[in-house]
């Protein structure tokens, strides 16, 4: 679709509306997995963006391996992907597929995960204030005591945004010496079996003296939540993210404080329409919302970031009233 390029650059800048121009347009994303509920909902939100722009879909399920998202990458190339939306299984590990789509003139999205490579465009949301809505609600739940860190998978870079600011928000308690971090620990590949493995670890290393547990994601809030109802403590402040239905009713129930809702509906579509606009020729620095951003290691990357929203017992409404999930999916009335 190369020979569209020229002319489309040249449109986009008279202003013409670049959805206009999305015809024979090939957009490929390679998804690191389905293991969260939430991936179903970026791809059907994508899927929507591109039919709507009159682009085709093409996707790759790299199943949580890093080299299989490699060759996946490749095939979606040899496919004509005239974009490329990438969830990365392991950061590290995909950067030569990026050097491959970027040495054919192909744009990169670095999908909800972070890309360390200033040619992708960045789109997320603000993975660190998901940390901090986390930990603020569990700190709010439970002032003092033995806290547990339960962090995500160790090849996604999200882990240590998140943790990052759960540890802003903790610091002060920390320091006044009101609450101890006893314990953390990562999640390899966020799998929620490997959380509730790591969480009874902790509980026995511990005699069960744990008040209060900080869980990335909602995956591995089930875990942990598991681990503690095994030892009669459920109904400890636990944390999540992602509005998994099943979350929002341990929040309902009281066996989940917290679950950092991200509209993956929002972002998906954002993705679809980001990648019509750069396969059209459009720059990344022109792309709605789009600012420099600095990572923690010194890249400047074009990125764009969403808000998340912490949803407690208290505003169950929220996601009720955004049709994210339905009244009657949500085990007690609110
Ligand atoms: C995402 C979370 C998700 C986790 C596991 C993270 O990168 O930001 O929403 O729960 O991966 O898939």
């Amino acid at each position: 679709m190369k020979k569209f390029m020229l002319a489309t650059a040249a449109v986009l800048s008279m202003g013409v509306a670049s959805n206009a121009l999305a015809a024979d347009l090939v957009v490929g994303v390679s998804w690191s997995n389905f293991q969260e509920e939430r991936w179903k909902t970026d791809e059907a939100a994508i899927k929507a963006a591109l039919e709507a722009a009159g682009a085709d879909y093409i996707s790759a399920d790299a199943q949580a391996s890093s080299s299989k998202q490699l060759s996946d990458i490749e095939s979606l190339i040899a496919r004509g992907a005239d974009a490329l939306i990438i969830l990365a299984q392991d950061a590290s590990a995909v950067g030569p597929a990026v050097d491959a789509a970027t040495d054919e003139g192909i744009p990169v999205i670095a999908y909800d995960r972070l890309i360390e490579d200033s040619r992708t465009f960045y789109l997320t949301f603000d993975n660190v204030e998901v940390g901090r809505m986390q930990a603020r609600a569990v700190l709010a739940a439970q002032p003092e005591g033995n806290y547990v860190m339960i962090k995500g998978s160790p090849t996604d870079p999200n882990a240590d945004f998140l943790r990052g600011g759960q540890q802003e928000v903790l610091q002060d308690a920390i320091d006044a010496g009101d609450i101890t971090i006893v314990d953390e620990a990562y999640t390899d590949g966020w799998v929620p079996a490997n959380a509730q493995r790591n969480m009874e670890q902790i509980l026995t290393a511990n005699d069960n003296n744990v008040d209060a547990v900080v869980a990335s994601n909602d995956g591995t809030a089930g875990g942990v939540v598991a681990a503690l109802t095994a030892q009669g403590m459920e109904g400890l402040p636990v944390s999540g993210q992602d509005g998994d239905h099943a979350a929002l009713n341990r929040v309902a129930l009281g066996t989940q404080t917290v679950s950092v809702w991200k509209d993956a509906r929002e972002l998906g579509k954002a993705a679809g329409n980001i990648a019509v606009d750069l396969a059209n020729g459009a720059s990344m620095s022109e792309i709605e919302g789009a600012a420099l951003w600095t990572s923690p290691a010194g890249t400047e990357i074009q990125a764009k970031f969403l808000e998340p929203v912490p949803i407690t017992i208290d505003n169950l409404d929220v996601v009720l009233d955004a049709g994210w999930i339905a009244k009657d999916a949500l085990c007690v009335g609110v």
